[in-house]
């Protein structure tokens, strides 16, 4: 089975207390590079809440034997290097049993496709669905360019958002490499899938009227000002 790390804890709250309303629930929506995962670990640390990433679960478990669902590959990690969206019920399952133990969350990397918003529309209601719009002229230049954090998962950049000290984590102290499919032909890839697959969502929301558009654009606390006002309205 899966397991899900989380970046932020939420603070000690007694079995089977009520849902607080101020455990907001976030969507975060957008393509790869939008900025999800580096708004994602900053509203968490602003609104208490858990990161909830499929990306970084699949990273966790990239060699984790699915073969019984006999399909193409027979872990995640091969799916993810072709740049290839993991199985549906791979993926649910991680999402599920993170939910089960969230109050407030931000969801990050999920759903991707029309079958896992219509699964997640089953398992949770949602306050926020916030569109991070990003021209695609700038994600190919991010997302080459992008270093993360070999422990916690934490996101730089070359440019953008460097570490303070060469290659070693601010926030743990690990180390920071390359995502394997963060190399430009399957990031190319990872773009189309993404306007084959995960458009179709965003039009979802949008037609349901919950979507809520912000630019990405601009530095990321320009972006997370943006973020700040549209939760507390
Ligand atoms: P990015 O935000 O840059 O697109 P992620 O870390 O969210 O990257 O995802 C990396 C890879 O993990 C995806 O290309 C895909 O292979 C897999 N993945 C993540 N989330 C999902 C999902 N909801 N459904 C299917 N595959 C997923
Ligand atoms: P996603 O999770 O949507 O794929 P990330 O948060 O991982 O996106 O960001 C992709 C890359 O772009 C990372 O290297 C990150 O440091 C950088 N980045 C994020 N937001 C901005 C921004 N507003 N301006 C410039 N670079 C950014
Ligand atoms: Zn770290």
């Amino acid at each position: 089975s899966v397991t899900v790390r989380r970046r932020f804890r939420r603070h000690f709250s007694l079995a089977g207390v009520q849902r607080n309303v101020t455990d907001h629930r976030v969507l975060l929506l957008g393509p790869p590079g939008a900025g999800k995962g580096t708004q994602g670990d900053r509203l968490a640390d602003r609104y208490d809440l858990d990161v909830i990433t499929t990306g970084d679960a699949l990273r966790n478990n990239k060699q984790m034997d699915i073969s019984d669902l006999g399909l193409e590959y027979d872990t995640p990690g091969e799916y993810m290097d072709a740049g290839a969206l993991v199985p549906d019920a791979v993926v649910n399952e991680i999402v599920v049993a993170a939910l089960a133990d969230a109050d407030g969350f931000v969801l990050d990397g999920y759903p991707r496709n029309l079958d896992q918003a219509e699964y997640l529309s089953d398992q949770t209601a949602l306050d926020h669905v916030v569109l991070l719009d990003v021209p695609e002229s700038v994600l190919v230049e991010r997302l080459t360019g992008r270093r993360v954090c070999d422990d916690c998962g934490a996101t730089y950049h070359v440019d953008f958002d460097p570490p303070a000290e060469d290659g070693v984590c601010d926030d743990c102290g690990g180390e920071i490499v390359q995502r394997e499919d963060d190399t430009e032909e399957t990031v190319r890839d990872r773009l189309q899938v993404y306007a084959d697959e995960t458009e179709p969502v965003v039009e979802h929301y949008r037609e349901t009227g919950a979507l809520t558009a912000v630019s990405g654009e601009g530095s990321p606390d320009e972006v997370f000002d943006r973020l700040v006002e549209l939760i507390d309205g």
